[in-house]
């Protein structure tokens, strides 16, 4: 699940409707979700040992930035092991009395989801410890001298964590899960599988690379896959028919301002920023922020991890600096050595 702010940052634009679409689209079953080929094995085996135990799963934690599959996966895990699913975004859980809620309502061996675990409020953090631990959560009733601490029990369950920042994520939160699964950028092949499993279920046909186009296209990402195509399918049922070929897509991909390398506009100015304004780096991320107008943890949450993985930048003691591939890939000459106090030291960089 996303909050608003990651929501509103990727391209394309989300539409009204996206929300219902997405769920459709949702595998719910392990073996309709595609990729990730080692978490998922070992989530399934998770999942049948607590089964046959009867007990809950394992507290897991899903790491990895937005649209690859974290939500999904929790709720995969939660109907593979036949329990509920309940959901909380982290910042909305904004005092102990609201966790305490939370945890009464789980029934034995339920999944608590939380997004953004890495925003929990120190006090509910410290409080959801005992909960994952012993299964019991302490509440003070009553005000001064007269106050008493009553210790609840919960019945079993298991927490699911999900983070676009493992980095953030506290040391003690982090040690209370008995599995941590990082979430890679999917290949164009696997986004391919998945386009071709969305365009099924939504009656679209696909002819010939048009589900590689726009596998191609969306950043690593399963979920800008799935927005692709359904604007894909706008100009599909105008321009073609109702077919999304191979010719259609790259219309419609290059129309959102989609590269041949998957990047939008937002990763290009990135580039350009660094490029432009500063010879191609190093910079500091708040000095690319300010420059784009962007909150600093968006970039680092959303645009730098693929640029980073694709080769685009690099980081460096001294800040971001752009690569080679960047120059190249926005057609910008790279000044000649000793071209300005920025350029200097750079060539060693190449
Ligand atoms: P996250 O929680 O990491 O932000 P989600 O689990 O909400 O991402 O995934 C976004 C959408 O992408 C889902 O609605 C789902 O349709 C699709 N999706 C994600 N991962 C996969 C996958 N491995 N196979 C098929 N579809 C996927």
């Amino acid at each position: 699940m996303m909050s608003d702010r990651e929501n509103a940052q990727l391209e394309p634009e989300p539409q009204p409707g996206d929300d219902v679409y997405e769920i459709s689209l949702r595998p719910s079953r392990f073996e309709e979700f595609v990729g990730q080929d080692r978490i998922k094995d070992n989530l399934r085996v998770f999942v049948e040992a607590a089964r046959r135990r009867g007990d809950p799963v394992d507290h897991v934690l899903f790491c990895g930035p937005p649209g690859l599959g974290k939500t999904t996966l929790a709720m995969i895990l939660s109907e593979e092991r036949g329990v509920m699913l309940h959901s909380a975004s982290a910042p909305a859980i904004e005092h102990k009395g609201q966790l305490a809620a939370l945890l009464t309502k789980l029934e034995p061996n339920d999944v608590l989801f939380i997004d953004e675990i890495h925003r929990l409020p120190a006090v509910v953090e410290e409080n959801l410890y005992t909960a994952v631990e012993d299964f019991r959560i302490d509440i003070v009733q009553g005000d001064g001298p007269y106050a008493q601490t009553l210790s609840l029990p919960l019945h079993p369950f298991t927490l699911v964590g999900a983070t676009t920042r493992t980095g953030l994520l506290t040391n003690p939160m982090r040690s209370r899960f008995g599995y941590v699964a990082r979430l890679d950028y999917y290949p164009p092949e696997e986004l391919a599988t998945i386009v071709t499993r969305s365009a099924k279920l939504l009656g679209l046909p696909l002819e010939g690379d048009a589900a590689m186009e726009v596998a191609r296209r969306s950043r690593g990402t399963p979920r800008i896959a799935n927005r692709m195509l359904r604007r894909a399918r706008d100009f599909a049922e105008v321009l073609s028919d109702g077919v999304l070929d191979h010719e259609t897509a790259k219309e419609a991909l290059d129309r959102l301002d989609v590269d041949g390398s998957g990047l939008d506009e937002m990763d290009r100015k990135y580039l350009r920023v660094i490029i432009e304004f500063y010879e191609g780096g190093p910079v500091g991320i708040e000095t690319i922020a300010a420059a784009l107008s962007e909150p600093r943890d968006t970039l680092e949450d959303v645009y730098e991890p693929y640029l980073l993985q694709q080769g685009f930048i690099a980081r460096t003691p001294r800040g971001r600096v752009v690569t080679k591939k960047a120059w190249t890939h926005l057609k910008i000459a790279k000044p000649k050595k000793g071209g300005g106090p920025a350029g200097e030291g750079q060539e060693s960089l190449f």
